[in-house]
């Protein structure tokens, strides 16, 4: 018996760039380059970077929404594992009711035509799952579960706030017990008392349904509330993977050091979010950098990381880096 729930082994996912009118291949963007983690069940990863490292991306490929260019999307259930990325369409099929997805925005992920009901009871009529009162009794289950009284289940999304309608997303979303839930920047979009309402709500249908969360976030608060293990994305790569006190305590990359360095002076003008901490541009990920992606904005960078890419290697208990100096450097954690 396996305690893991998803294993991902060297997932790529390339875009090609296509010039001329022959439309010739002349490059590829690597949104995700080589990728590989697991996640057991009933556990919440929570993988965070700058916008463009390549996080959506990969949660869209584990949906299967994208197609993935290699790697495999393992999937264990009961005694058997498959591999998702080689599936087709209709094989994967059966697979989709396991794993659903929670969107940022809470505004527009919800058809504004549609009744509370219809948006909730969709994924139960598609799955042809339930129908006449079984799919009535269940969808006013899940809302309860999430919250929101049965009696808005009438009601057009237009008449909620933002956290009532992530509600009404995270019900649609566990309406057929899904097992893994793809989180893409969930509270996101939402004021800060309602992301914490919203966040503590998650924890409590993962503690009382055994889900089991891919949360994706560039808001390092947010990762740390809800995550049991974070892995820090750059340029397509997993450049630092542990679990979360350990990586928030004892970084062992400069990035994840750059990342955190803003923590502990939070300014309610300046949100504390992956995007506005580290100086510097993400590099074009058509086009990264020799050697180690971050050596043109880390302040440690030596000769060996214009030179060469250091590899993901382990450098603790259950922790990895990408880093030359990774046992060497004193990085300050919080
Ligand atoms: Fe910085 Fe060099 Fe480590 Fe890259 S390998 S993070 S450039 S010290």
């Amino acid at each position: 018996m396996t305690d893991k729930l998803l294993e991902i082994h060297n997932l790529s996912k390339f875009f090609p760039i296509e010039r001329g009118l022959l439309r010739r291949v002349v490059g590829h963007v690597r949104a995700v380059d080589n990728v590989t983690f697991a996640v057991p069940k009933g556990k919440t990863l929570g993988l965070v970077g700058e916008s463009g490292s390549g996080k959506t991306t990969l949660g869209r490929c584990v949906l299967r929404a994208l197609e993935p260019t290699g790697g495999e999307i393992l999937f264990y259930q009961n005694d058997r594992v498959v591999d998702l990325a080689g599936l087709s369409r209709g094989e994967m099929r059966p697979y989709r009711k396991h794993i659903q997805m929670i969107f940022q925005d809470p505004y527009s992920s919800l058809d504004p035509r549609k009744t509370v009901f219809d948006i909730v009871s969709e994924p139960l009529r598609i799955n042809k799952m339930a129908s006449g009162k079984e799919l009535e009794d269940r969808v006013r289950n899940v809302l309860e579960l999430v919250g929101l009284g049965v009696k808005y289940m009438k009601r057009y999304p237009h008449a909620f706030s933002g956290g009532q309608r992530q509600r009404i997303g995270i019900a649609r979303a566990l309406s057929i017990n899904p097992q893994l839930v793809v989180c893409d920047e969930a509270v996101s979009a939402l004021d800060v008392s309602v992301q914490a309402q919203i966040l503590n709500l998650l924890k409590d249908l993962q503690d009382q349904l055994g889900l089991t969360y891919l949360f994706i976030a560039h808001d390092l608060s947010v990762i740390e509330h809800i995550s049991d293990e974070v892995a820090v994305m750059y340029v397509g790569k997993i450049v630092e993977q542990a679990d979360t006190r350990t990586l928030f305590s004892m970084p062992k990359h400069p990035y994840t050091e750059a990342l955190l360095s803003a923590i502990p002076r939070p300014d309610p003008d300046r949100p504390l979010t992956a995007d506005n901490v580290v100086e510097g541009e993400l590099p074009d990920p058509a086009n990264p950098p020799k050697g180690c992606y971050f050596h043109p904005r880390c302040k440690y960078a030596q000769q060996i990381c214009r030179e060469q890419e250091p590899p993901l290697a382990r450098v603790g208990d259950n922790h990895l880096s990408a880093c030359h100096f990774a046992n060497e450097l004193e990085l300050q954690g919080i």
